[in-house]
């Protein structure tokens, strides 16, 4: 009408979802299920005039609570997920000595330029669904969705999951062929503080104790660096080297992969070989220009946003020169804080393994937690995403 005439471009792509969530949660005509990305607890903040990096959390969850979520869960649970599978993934290939270097695949905005650009190098990326992804699968086909009762246990219905997400390209993985229908919707961070806003919600003002449910909930340091540049491969990194045989006292922090500017980082671990992280989309592009990251790197991390998804489009905007160096340092000390650092020491992510999963790179995580790519206008993915829209048609 009248006022999508004047709205500015924002309001018209974001407005919709975030109206629709609320009347969705008003009706309680579903168990709902919101997912939290990791830069998100943390860039909230700025959008209700608390310092930037300030971390949070608990404020947060208590919103999501007031906002009428049944079940509030950490994606942080599932990020522990994707490195399990990802690092098996790696140790598999670099056996057999084929698909090298491994491509990191949680981040949209790289898997869709890819598609689009590169489709020769498809076969190197990762076959692990993000944790946004993942989470999606696990909170509406796992064990949880069966225990809230036998309509659940029966697919007849599901729960209804929402994510809040840094990214305005995690809406579009939410629609991917082959996986859509895992999450209903992705908001974006600022989405997030239209709602909250929308229902009068003196955020600042709101205890600092929520915690995340159960058994989605727990997470561990690792999970948390993913939002930062560098941190999914250092996550990767930690439990590579236990899966390798490593005890405990391993290193932990590879702190040449960290930091904000744009551009190529890598380091090298022994007894494993080179690893790299793209900062930002333009570096992967500079580094294929010629031909010696294919000799160089076992495993190359590729976030699109520059710093990582705490620098994602569907963050707060910010004046500040420094805002993605506050961001990370809020992302670091969450790791340090944290009592278990290692994806593998996720008690729940444990316990999905052993009642569902079995191993990581089993058939059954196969069937819930990984994805296949193609090359975007190929016949294949045509058909792939016909075939999807006949599924959410019927469905
Ligand atoms: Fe989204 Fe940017 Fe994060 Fe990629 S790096 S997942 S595009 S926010």
């Amino acid at each position: 009408g009248q006022c999508s005439l004047v709205c500015p471009v924002g309001a018209l792509i974001e407005t919709p979802h975030w109206h629709e969530v609320l009347h969705k949660l008003d009706s309680h005509r579903n168990v709902s299920v919101v997912q939290v990305a990791p830069a998100t607890r943390i860039a909230i903040s700025e959008e209700f005039g608390l310092k930037p990096g300030t971390v949070s959390t608990g404020r947060l969850i208590n919103a999501l609570r007031q906002l009428g979520f049944d079940f509030v869960f950490d994606t942080n649970f599932a990020a522990d997920l994707t490195i399990m599978e990802e690092s098996a993934e790696l140790l598999a290939r670099i056996e057999a000595g084929e698909r090298l270097p491994l491509f990191t695949s949680c981040c949209p905005g790289w898997v869709n330029w890819l598609e689009l650009n590169r489709p020769d190098l498809l076969s190197h990326l990762s076959t692990t669904k993000s944790p946004q992804q993942m989470h999606g699968v696990i909170a509406k086909r796992g064990a949880f969705a069966r225990s809230l009762g036998p309509e659940f246990a029966s697919g007849k219905t599901e729960p209804y999951v929402v994510s809040i997400m840094p990214c305005t390209a995690k809406k579009d993985e939410a629609l991917r062929p082959g996986m859509s229908g895992d999450v209903d919707i992705a908001l974006t961070t600022r989405e997030l503080a239209r709602m909250i806003r929308s229902r009068g919600i003196a955020f600042g003002a709101l205890a600092e104790d929520g915690q995340f449910d159960s058994p989605l909930g727990e997470s561990t340091g690792a999970a948390q660096i993913f939002g930062a540049s560098g941190g999914v491969m250092e996550a990767m990194l930690r439990t590579v080297l236990h899966l390798k045989g490593q005890d405990d006292a391993a290193p932990l922090e590879w702190n040449e992969l960290r930091g904000v500017r744009a551009g190529v980082k890598t380091a090298t671990i022994p007894n494993i070989g080179t690893v790299a992280v793209c900062n930002g989309i333009a570096a992967a592009q500079r580094m294929f220009e010629d031909e010696s990251w294919r000799d160089e790197y076992i495993a190359i991390e590729v976030m699109a946003c520059v710093g990582g998804c705490l620098g994602g489009g569907g963050e707060p905007k910010s004046d500040d020169p420094d805002i993605l160096k506050k961001r990370a340092r809020a992302i670091y000390e969450i790791d340090v804080q944290s009592p278990r650092r290692r994806s593998y020491q996720n008690k729940d992510v444990q316990a999905l393994y052993a009642s569902e999963l079995g191993a990581p790179n089993s058939p059954a995580a196969h069937n819930l937690l990984h994805t296949t790519h193609a090359a975007r206008n190929s016949p294949r993915s045509l058909l792939m995403r016909f075939l999807d829209c006949v599924d959410r048609r019927d469905g």
